[in-house]
């Protein structure tokens, strides 16, 4: 069992370069000896016929010794030769043994006065040596002879290109192994780090980064790795963030309600004094009971699994309701509350864009000071329509308009501690438009007041709600 990735690629390439070098050795061997034989029986045909001219011209007086004499003026070559009743008269080899290669019926049909020229075979170099000669009919003084002519293969010189081959092919072998060793930890190293980087990940560290500067498919990984640890390192953040948010908002009221609870159990406490911690002792609690429904719709609203209800209903009525719902308060602070609000179906959640308009207009109304204006106004689009929710308040920083979505974001901590909610209905409002693919945003000038501006689709398609 190969267990680790090292060795596997080494392993892998090492039997790729072994497998290869085979195949091409076969392959090449095939293609060439073929017509190499080819070339080798011709040269030797060649020479027959010149020995045999030569002869002819000179008509020699013994014809072993004008053999032996041609053979030194080019000994790449051995010649036999035999006389007519077929018997071995004359050679020039080392070996006899290659005479033997000759068999009877060659020699009876050049004898016939035929040339004869092997079939090469293709044995290739590990085997039988390939057989190449050719035999050539020779006449001198009416006498017929059969000349053979074959290349000079020694067994030494055979043994020697054999030696050769395998040597080149073992270091190519050796040279490739150490190669491959080296190039596989080249691919190797960058998925060790990964695989620590990712240990470390899991234990909790999030201030892992592995430096891969490859730009391939592993370079790609180590990049994507980053960026992930990254997003986690982000979402831990949050999550610690919201957790003390959490419990920060839930420890003020807390606090109150425990120091107002002490309070009420003095004996001699007024009633109008008992009345007023009550009453704070209520507010506190409902506080704290928004916050946990707020957190709930929230967390509802994230999960993929939120129920959306389309149902199609007149946008103005609802709008002109939950100014309705707000009168007292409105009534109270005295704000002048102007609507402008023609007549437009929607299909929509209502109950999820009913909490828009009342965080919306809530906010309106609790951030702008007594006797200011609140404009709620209608825009029909073609197949859009965009809601204006404008006040006289008290305007939002440009530094805070872009994190007022953001969880328990409350751009007002400091400067109306009172009025302040929880920083939750901003970023219910903004999920609850994106449910219903549509965009909002906000204008605000500090002390003239704010404008958020919100665009529906007036028909939303169920399914595509995500
Ligand atoms: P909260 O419950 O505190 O109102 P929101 O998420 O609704 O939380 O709003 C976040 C913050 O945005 C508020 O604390 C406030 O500072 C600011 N804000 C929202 N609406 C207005 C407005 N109409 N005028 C001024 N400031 C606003």
């Amino acid at each position: 069992m190969i267990k680790t990735l090292y060795l596997r690629v080494v392993l892998t390439f090492s039997a790729v370069v072994v497998i290869s070098i085979l195949l091409s050795f076969l392959i090449a061997m095939l293609l060439y000896t073929n017509r190499i034989s080819t070339e080798v029986l011709d040269n030797l045909l060649k020479v027959g016929k010149q020995l045999v001219t030569m002869s002819n011209d000179y008509q020699p007086l013994e014809i072993k010794s004008f053999l032996e004499a041609s053979t030194k003026l080019n000994d790449g070559y051995s010649l036999i030769l035999f006389d007519s009743s077929g018997d071995n008269v004359a050679f020039s080899i080392q070996s006899k043994n290659e005479s033997l290669n000759i068999k009877a019926e060659e020699v009876e049909q050049v004898l016939q006065g035929q040339i004869y020229k092997s079939m090469y075979l293709n044995y290739g170099y590990f085997g039988e040596p390939t057989r190449l000669v050719v035999g050539v009919p020779l006449s001198v003084k009416d006498k017929q002879y059969a000349l053979f002519v074959m290349p000079k293969f020694t067994e030494e010189s055979r043994k020697q290109s054999r030696t050769l081959i395998i040597t080149v092919l073992l270091i190519v072998l050796i040279i490739g192994s150490v190669l491959i060793l080296i190039a596989s930890r080249y691919i190797v190293s960058p998925i060790k780090k990964l695989t620590l980087a990712t240990n470390r990940l899991a234990r909790g560290n999030f201030n892992v980064k592995v430096t891969v500067k490859r730009k391939d498919e592993i370079g790609l990984l180590a990049e994507g790795f980053n960026h992930m640890a990254g997003e986690l390192k982000q979402l831990e953040q949050m999550r610690q963030d919201f957790v003390s948010n959490v419990s920060h908002e839930i420890q003020s009221p807390l606090t109150s309600i425990r120091g107002f609870s002490k309070a009420l159990k003095q004996p001699d406490l007024k009633d109008e004094d008992r009345l007023r911690y009550l009453e704070i002792i209520e507010r506190e609690s409902e506080r704290l009971s928004r916050l946990s429904e707020n957190l709930l719709k929230l967390a509802s609203l994230e999960s993929e699994h939120h129920p959306f209800k389309p149902t199609t209903f007149d946008l103005d009525e609802q709008l002109r309701r939950v100014a309705v719902s707000y009168e007292p308060q409105w009534s109270a602070k005295q704000l002048d509350m102007d609507m402008d609000l023609p007549r437009v179906k929607i299909t929509a959640d209502a109950d999820q864009l009913s909490q828009v308009w009342m965080n919306l207009l809530g906010n309106a109304i609790k951030f702008t000071p007594a006797e200011g204006n609140i404009r709620i106004q209608i825009i029909p689009l073609t197949d859009r329509v965009r809601v204006r929710i404008q006040d006289s308040g008290i305007g939002i920083l440009p530094e805070d308009q872009e994190r007022i979505y953001e969880r328990f974001y409350k751009a007002d901590a400091s400067r109306h501690r009172e009025s302040s909610g929880s920083g939750l209905g901003l970023a219910i409002v903004r999920k609850i438009i994106e449910l219903h693919q549509g965009t909002m945003d906000v204008q605000s000038e500090i002390d003239r007041g704010t404008t958020f501006t919100i665009t529906l689709p007036i028909l939303i398609h169920p399914t595509k709600k995500h």
